[in-house]
Parts: structure tokens; C-alpha cells; sequence
């Protein structure tokens, strides 16, 4: 039974000195159980060299509905070089990224759809796993009522815009092409922010959220890069995209991808590599829009989630 307790012991102490405040269930019982079996065939010194811990550590500490996940795991000890990394959330696993030596790094979206509270993450880096939960706090999100006359249900996507966008949301590039904080997109006052829900003749579109940021910019005012990245998706009104108008998608790696619609200019390729800071495009009034806008959208791991922390360094 010492042995049990000793195990257990140095299992809390490792989380509490992260100074995390996340209830570990971290495989407890496997511990219980392994230290059982050790504890009859083996000698305590061995059992202490023997424990395995992924230190996990998630931020931010206190997350809302629309903010990006960031989870670090370090495995000890220290794993092959070519470990593979994931996190499952939700029945969803996601590949975490190698960032340092023996320290690998994923980002978790969350979004005005999903419910507020606990989420229970499974982290596994090579054989090493444990599980960990997180609450997530609520964020009232503004409310929008649209009024449409009898007939005009809005324009619909064409399967061209559909599916390219979506093949676009879903890269998981391993490489790793942003450094430092996301800059503006565009120099425009904000004038929708993300997340924002609709009422449209007073029902609510439970589907429904802004999937970014708008900004103002006048007509032909420049959008940049707001960070480096490879240019993964450029798409004309012209050539179907009739919702999105005139976009462009940057993959920036690692499951991070942005999207800007509505322009009335494109000066960039498919394929090119471009620069924070790098102009890409103008302002525009193409595809289903009521007025010239640039709608900035970010996306983790698929999800639209807002882009407003990125524009600090926190996810370099
Ligand atoms: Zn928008």
C-alpha cells in the first residue's frame, strides 16, 4: 500500500508544481494497478525510476467559447524523436506538432456552437497517455435579427465554393510558417465582430455565427498578410464563388488557415509563399455582400474560432 500512495503522490506533485488547475483523472487506476504488480515483484527504488508522466499544460486559464486552445505536452521521459503526438476531444483527435525537442503542441478550437463546461482531453505522445479535463467558460455573443422579404432566402453556395473552401479549413500542415503575433488584415474600423448570432424573422439560426471579423476598409484599400504563410486557395466570384466573392486562404501550417472574402482585387497564386505584412489583395463588394468589406476569418483545426487573441504572440 506505500508504494500505492507514494506513486499517487508524486503523480499530484508533478501536476501541482505546473501550477495547473485542472482535475487530473490522469490513469489513476492504471497506476493503482501497474504499481500493484510492481509492488509484489519488485523493489521500491526501481518503482520510483519507473513512472512515466506526460506533463500537459493548456492555456489560457481561464478559456471562453470562441478562444483557441493551446496544449503543450512534454513527455518524461523523454520520448523517441519521432513519437507520434495527439490530442482526442470530443471523439475528435487532433495531431499535436513537434515544437522543441521533446515537446509537442496542438490547438483546440472552440466555438459559439459548442456547450460552456468540462471538456476531457486524451493526450498520447508515443505509449505515454493521460487524461485531463478543462472548463470552458460561456461568452455572450451579440445578437443580429435580419428581416428577409417573402423569396429572397439569400444567395446559395455554389458546390465549387463549398467544397474548395472546406478542403481548405481541413490542412494540417506540419510546418509551421507564422512567427510572432497575427497583424490587421486591413487598416478599416471593425464593424462586426466574430461570433455574432442571427435571429432571421425572428427565428433563431441555430447553425448560425459570424465566422470572423469585418472591417471596414473602403473599396481597393490593401488587405496584408497578417502573417507569413503559403497561399492555399484562390477563388473568383467569376468562376462560382458566389457566396465567398473574390477569396483567398493562407495556410499557415499547423492546422491554421485565414480567409479573406469580398475582394475586389487578388495579387497573389496559388502555391506562393507570402510575408507577414505581404499586400495580397484589396477590399471589395464581391459575392453575397450588402456593402465593400473585408471579412477576415481564422481557422483551428476546421473550426472557426476568433481571431482577435492571435493578433498577440501567446501562439508563436
Ligand atoms: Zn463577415
Amino acid at each position: 500500500m506505500q508504494e500505492q500512495n507514494l506513486i499517487f503522490k508524486t503523480n499530484r506533485k508533478l501536476l501541482n508544481c505546473k501550477g495547473l488547475q485542472f482535475m487530473s483523472q490522469s490513469s489513476t487506476n492504471n497506476y493503482l494497478k501497474n504499481s500493484l504488480i510492481l509492488s509484489i515483484a519488485i523493489v521500491p527504488t526501481i518503482l520510483a525510476t519507473s513512472v512515466t508522466a506526460l506533463q500537459v499544460q493548456v492555456s489560457p486559464t481561464k478559456p471562453r467559447l470562441g478562444d483557441t486552445l493551446t496544449v503543450v505536452v512534454t513527455p518524461d521521459p523523454p520520448t523517441t524523436p519521432d513519437s507520434v503526438a495527439s490530442v482526442t476531444v470530443n471523439q475528435k483527435t487532433y495531431p499535436a506538432f513537434k515544437v522543441a525537442p521533446n515537446k509537442y503542441r496542438t490547438f483546440l478550437p472552440t466555438t459559439p456552437l459548442q456547450k460552456p463546461g468540462t471538456r476531457v482531453l486524451q493526450v498520447k505522445v508515443g505509449e505515454q497517455t493521460k487524461q485531463m479535463s478543462v472548463q470552458v467558460g460561456d461568452r455572450k455573443f451579440p445578437v443580429q435579427r435580419i428581416r428577409l422579404s417573402p423569396g429572397k432566402a439569400g444567395l446559395e453556395a455554389t458546390e465549387l465554393e463549398l467544397s474548395r473552401v472546406a478542403a481548405l479549413k481541413q490542412l494540417k500542415t506540419p510546418k509551421k510558417f507564422w512567427n510572432g503575433a497575427f497583424l490587421k488584415p486591413n487598416k478599416g474600423r471593425i464593424t462586426t465582430i466574430y461570433g455574432v448570432r442571427r435571429y432571421y424573422n425572428g427565428k433563431f439560426a441555430q447553425d448560425y455565427y459570424h465566422r470572423g471579423v469585418d472591417y471596414a476598409g473602403a473599396t481597393g484599400s490593401p488587405v496584408i498578410a497578417p502573417a507569413d504563410g503559403r497561399i492555399a486557395l484562390v477563388g473568383r466570384a467569376s468562376q462560382g464563388f458566389r457566396v465567398h466573392g473574390n477569396i483567398i486562404g493562407i495556410d499557415h501550417g499547423q492546422g491554421v488557415v485565414t480567409t479573406y472574402l469580398h475582394l475586389s482585387r487578388i495579387s497573389v497564386k496559388e502555391g506562393e509563399l507570402v510575408k507577414a505584412g505581404q499586400v495580397i489583395g484589396a477590399v471589395g463588394s464581391t459575392g453575397a455582400v450588402t456593402g465593400p468589406h473585408l471579412h477576415w476569418g481564422l481557422y483551428v483545426q476546421g473550426e472557426s474560432v476568433d481571431p482577435t487573441p492571435w493578433r498577440n504572440s501567446k501562439f508563436n
